[in-house]
């Protein structure tokens, strides 16, 4: 096990850091930007685009698709996508008829290998309360992720898994979002 426990956002830990951080950064031992930089890189390059080539493979190869859903953590593996906040991973598919959202409404559970770090608004109480209202809920928790598979959008016939892949945004793995059909003339 991990030893995430399942609870309230803990604010004396974020405080520690914030306070660490700050001295890190008055003895010129880090650089803020550098930081953040690193952060921006987990939550919206690695973490998501990892997701992203999950999804295009599925689109492209129906065996693997139902590979991923009957078994997420091991379909997941085979791309070599593993490890901390994803040892158990679920992957849900969207549908003419189901759209799927993934939240955690306890605290901030999210699956690190395939979306990097969860986004802030994704650990606020606003976002945990409203989705609940939506009768298509999966409670992320400590025990199991998930990862949404969007729908492939028209007008993509013949584009290959790296083309589908950049299509595929973190939101629209998570839920909050569908994969947009690509402009006229964008496909070569
Ligand atoms: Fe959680």
């Amino acid at each position: 096990m991990s030893g995430h426990s399942h609870t309230a956002p803990p604010s004396d830990p974020e405080l520690r850091i914030k306070a660490l951080e700050s001295l890190l950064v008055e003895k010129q031992l880090i650089d803020p930007a550098a930081v953040d930089a690193i952060i921006e890189t987990y939550e919206t390059k690695i973490g998501p685009r990892n997701g992203a080539k999950v999804v295009a493979r599925a689109w492209v190869d129906p065996d693997y698709k139902a590979r991923l859903l009957a078994d997420g953590t091991k379909a997941i593996a085979e791309l070599g996508f593993s490890g901390v906040q994803g040892e158990d991973m679920m992957v849900v598919e969207n549908t003419d008829e189901v759209h799927n959202v993934v939240v955690c409404t306890l605290c901030s559970c999210y699956p690190w290998p395939t979306l990097g770090l969860p986004p802030v608004w994704y650990k606020a109480a606003p976002y945990r309360a409203r989705v609940v209202s939506d009768p298509r809920v999966w409670d992320s928790n400590a025990e199991l992720r998930y990862l949404v598979l969007p729908q492939r959008p028209a007008g993509t016939e013949g584009w290959t898994e790296e083309q589908l892949a950049e299509l595929v945004s973190r939101d629209a793995m998570i839920g909050t979002s569908v994969v947009q059909a690509p402009a006229a003339g964008v496909a070569s």
